[in-house]
């Protein structure tokens, strides 16, 4: 049946929930190009400022999926599981999690994204590795999630191509940060892809979509119940996006974090997050194992190795390097109380790490060390950042980004973290 989309924008305008042979019409017309952009920006700006009821949202989500293929996971030979992140500072955690999990027992079908703004994307992160190819056919992930266990790869153009042309839509219209669309657009995805088990990261913080607590637990039930509904084991976790995650926030930095942590190390709350996000997903595949254990074994490396390697990346090669770097010194001596995550997104996003429009080429090297995190004691003088880059000419507008970033309390001043881990929400 067909409508006209003047009559959907005022159904939504005025205030009224859409009918799903509405939603259903428009998402098809306008994948196939014939709703005007102008049409569904107006849409999308109804939908921001009126939101969507359960209904709406699970309509909206099928009839994206439906624009495009859904992949059948059901061959590979272990259970399969995937995460998904709303985004965040520093967070590289899919890359430490998704050969950790594999090497857990269960199949991880990663079909990630780039970055866009002051959150990185794992492609950019993954390709700083050396010869690695994110562009992997339906059947090649599949015969590498079987012998393997664990695929980052690109998302092919035919999974949900709705989402795809809505997110750039919303992306460049102010309509991104809506709980409903948000939703829509990760399940859709997710669904599609065909993973049997599903962990949402919620972000929470200056760092996230979602400032507050409470909007970010809107977000992951509306989650969890569209995942559940399709009949895909769903949980989330809600994480502290306040302060950014780990030492690293770039893309070939953060490869040398997420190796780091496979080796054993890196910052705690990195091994944290990795593991809490690990044991809830290998809880969702049915398996009886203790991540902490496997990583502890070095399998999750081995892991990490052959999946590199398999999509023809060199494991040993050395990471890129920054032509230049720049210290911020500490003005006074005490305790850090505050390292604001926006900020030094921002600040990354501004030395080359990210792109401002989709088509930008990044900077491999670019990035910001956070050399001291809230609770470190420092000396006046003492280091709080190091600055990559290999366009210094950048360098001004990230210092600028930085300058309110840091609080220091005066020496001896305790300070309380919220924890990594704010809240789980099952299906
Ligand atoms: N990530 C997505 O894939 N979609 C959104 O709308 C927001 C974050």
């Amino acid at each position: 049946m067909d409508f006209a989309a003047v009559d959907v924008i005022a159904t939504k305008r005025d205030g009224r929930a859409l009918p799903t042979a509405q939603i259903n019409w428009m998402i098809a017309a306008y994948t196939r190009g014939e709703v005007a952009e102008e049409q569904m920006s107006a849409l999308l700006m109804a939908i921001f400022l009126v939101g969507m009821n359960y209904d709406e949202v699970a309509a909206w989500t099928a009839a994206m999926i439906a624009s495009g293929i859904r992949m059948d996971l059901s061959t590979v030979g272990r259970p399969t599981v995937d995460k998904h992140s709303t985004g965040g500072v520093g967070d590289k955690i899919s890359l430490p999690l998704a050969p950790l999990v594999a090497a857990c027992g269960a199949a991880v079908p990663q079909l990630s994204g780039r970055g866009l703004g002051h959150t990185g994307g794992t492609l950019d992160k993954m390709e700083s590795i050396h010869g690695w190819n994110p562009r992997l056919s339906p059947e090649q992930m599949q015969a590498q999630l079987s012998a393997i266990g664990a695929v980052i790869c690109a998302a092919s153009d035919d999974l949900a191509p709705a989402d795809r042309k809505l997110y750039a839509l919303r992306d460049v219209t102010a309509t991104v940060e809506s709980i409903p669309m948000i939703s829509a657009s990760i399940m859709s995805k997710k669904i599609a892809e065909g993973t049997g088990a599903l962990v949402l990261d919620v972000k929470v913080g200056s760092g996230a979509f979602m400032r507050d607590a409470t909007a970010a637990a809107k977000l992951a039930r509306t989650m969890v119940t569209l995942g559940v509904a399709a009949g895909v084991r769903t949980s989330a976790l809600l994480t502290d996006m306040s302060t950014p995650l780990g030492v690293a926030v770039g893309n070939a930095i953060e490869v040398a974090e997420s190796v780091q942590v496979l080796a054993g190390g890196g910052p705690p709350d990195v091994i944290e997050l990795t593991l809490a996000l690990a044991t809830e997903m290998v809880s969702l595949a049915g398996l009886d194992v203790d991540p902490a254990q496997v990583l502890a074994s070095g399998k999750a490396m081995d892991t990490w190795r052959a999946m590199v390697a398999a999509q023809g990346g060199d494991p040993d090669a050395p990471l890129p390097v920054p032509k230049h770097t720049h210290q911020v010194l500490a003005a006074s001596g005490g305790v850090v109380s505050r390292v604001d995550a926006r900020a030094v997104g921002v600040a990354a996003w501004r030395l080359g790490a990210g792109r401002s429009r989709k088509e930008d080429p990044v900077q491999a090297a670019a990035g910001v060390l956070c050399l001291a995190k809230p609770g470190a004691t420092v000396a006046a003088g003492s280091p709080l950042f190091e600055l990559h880059t290999d366009t210094p000419e950048r360098m001004d507008a990230a210092l600028a980004e930085l300058a309110g970033a840091v609080d220091i309390a005066p020496p001896g001043r305790k300070v309380s973290r919220r924890p990594i881990v704010m809240d789980t929400i099952r299906g």
